[in-house]
């Protein structure tokens, strides 16, 4: 049996502005032309770039001059087609996960792969290809997508699958929206016992033990990852929490799918003096001793262990004015667990302020082109910006990372260097390849693509 949920088709709606953008980081702000519009067929015929929801952190969702045009897609978010037989899902670019949780989770359905907030949509997920607390197993988004509708450089509008152009989806899937726009998606959901999660979570006291129990834990458990706090150093560098789980069974669970909850809603940007060193150490201590027992195991809802952070409505305000910037890497595991304890150890050395910071073993690299994750750790750390000491901060992260073989998340990033970012990314030779077989005059651009990727600007 198949259902289409129910949706009001309401008559096609477009409005043109000049717009002053930003992603979640709120660093950069640019100028830009944007498309809001429900009928991305004609929306994306002249556009440079489609953006979902902006939460992407820095410059890769943001138009490269403000004479360019990125449609915003989160109107088109009709869902097309679902079979409950296969769990095959067909639905417009524009639907976010959260509006596909609120249909498909009390059926037992989830997405097959999710990112740290539901508030991203599907054409954001596979443009960025985002990786879960599932990566060790199920890989990134873009391995359950079957196939996409893609509005490409010329004009037409393509079918691309892993079958069909393979290479121009390969390059679409974690090419962060700079092969075309995504119109619609064929995505294989999955089928759950229960809407709930059966977690664990333990206090680990270093860094060796959070790597080792990652990776024990990758043998054992569907969905990992750990929480660290950053400020600790010396024989504390790396402790947190490590956080496990797996789909609930409906003997475990609730008879109930969870309720939502409301959320609580940051009014406006903090001002800077509110987060320093200070506040930032005292919020790592206190979230590490808050987890008093050494381990917890229960029922947990979806929604507090997939995305904690959508509780708070415009948390990234709380960085104030200048904004923020998340600095995400994978690292390889190296010997003894070396190059992540190098980086954090740098981190550290240079000063950096961390407020939130999430380590995660990742599984085998991907087909995505472009795609982040490779076999290793990966670390991600949120801090505020601080002028030019941020770019230099940066500069060091990144001269470490790319000598220990690791690579950054394009989804995040606002401070690489181009030189950096190719001594990182020896697949970027060939993603330009089929970038310029199919767009030769270059038109799908980004403010991120210009400053990494050699764009004209
Ligand atoms: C709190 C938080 C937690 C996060 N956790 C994770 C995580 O655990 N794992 C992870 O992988 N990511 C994570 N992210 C990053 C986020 O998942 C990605 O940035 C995602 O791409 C955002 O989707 P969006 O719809 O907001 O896209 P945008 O930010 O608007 O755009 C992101 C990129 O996708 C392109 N794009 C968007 N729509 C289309 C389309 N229709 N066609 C072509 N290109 C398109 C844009 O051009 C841009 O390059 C997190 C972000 C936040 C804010």
């Amino acid at each position: 049996m198949s259902f289409i949920p129910e949706f009001t088709i309401m008559p096609s709606t477009q409005c043109q502005t000049l717009a002053t953008l930003s992603g979640w980081g709120r660093c950069p702000i640019v100028q830009g032309r944007e498309i809001k519009s429900d009928d991305l067929c004609t929306a994306s015929l002249d556009a440079n770039l489609s953006r979902g929801l902006g939460r992407s952190y820095g410059d890769s969702s943001l138009p490269g001059r403000a004479s360019d045009t990125v449609v915003n897609t989160t109107l088109a978010d009709r869902l097309l087609g679902f079979d409950e037989r296969s769990g095959i899902l067909r639905a417009e670019a524009g639907v976010s996960l959260a509006q596909l949780n609120r249909v498909f989770l009390p059926r037992k359905w989830f997405v097959p792969v999710t990112p740290g907030t539901q508030f991203v949509t599907l054409g954001g997920a596979i443009a960025s290809d985002v990786h879960g607390k599932n990566h060790h197993i199920d890989g990134c988004f873009g391995n359950h997508v079957l196939s996409i509708k893609l509005r490409v450089a010329d004009g037409r509008i393509l079918d691309c699958s892993p079958g069909i152009e393979a290479e121009l989806f390969w390059a679409t899937v974690g090419g962060m929206g700079l092969t075309g726009h995504i119109l619609e998606a064929t995505v294989q959901m999955r089928a759950i016992a229960s809407p709930w999660i059966w977690g664990e979570s333990e206090r680990i006291a270093g860094l060796d033990a959070m790597i080792d129990g990652l990776r024990l834990a990758a043998t054992q458990w569907p969905m990992t990852v750990g929480w660290i706090d950053c400020l600790a150093r010396g024989q504390h560098l790396g402790r947190g929490i490590l956080m496990k789980g797996r789909w609930a069974e409906v003997s475990e669970a609730p008879r109930q799918a969870a309720k939502a909850k409301g959320r609580l809603r940051v009014p406006f940007a903090l001002p800077a003096f509110a987060l320093n060193r200070a506040s930032m150490k005292a919020f790592n201590f206190l979230y590490y001793r808050k987890h008093y027992q050494p381990l917890v195991q229960g029922i947990v809802d979806p929604q507090s262990f997939f995305y904690p952070l959508d509780k708070l409505d415009n948390w990234n305000l709380i960085y104030g004015r200048r904004g923020f910037t998340q600095y995400q890497c994978v690292l390889p595991y190296g010997n003894d667990n070396g190059p992540a304890r190098r980086f954090l150890e740098r981190f550290v050395a240079e000063g950096g302020m961390g407020f939130l910071c999430v380590i995660k073993d990742c599984g085998s690299e991907g087909r995505g082109m472009l795609s982040f994750p490779k076999s290793g750790i990966s670390i991600a750390i949120d801090f505020p910006v601080q002028g030019a000491e941020t770019q230099r901060f940066v500069n060091r992260l990144n001269e470490l990372v790319a000598a220990e073989g690791g690579r950054i998340y394009l989804a995040k990033d606002t401070f690489t260097l181009a030189e950096h970012f190719r001594a990182m990314e020896p697949r970027l030779e060939a993603f330009n390849r089929v970038r310029r077989l199919w767009d030769p005059t270059g038109k799908f651009r980004s403010a991120q693509s210009i400053r990494l990727m050699g764009d004209a600007a």
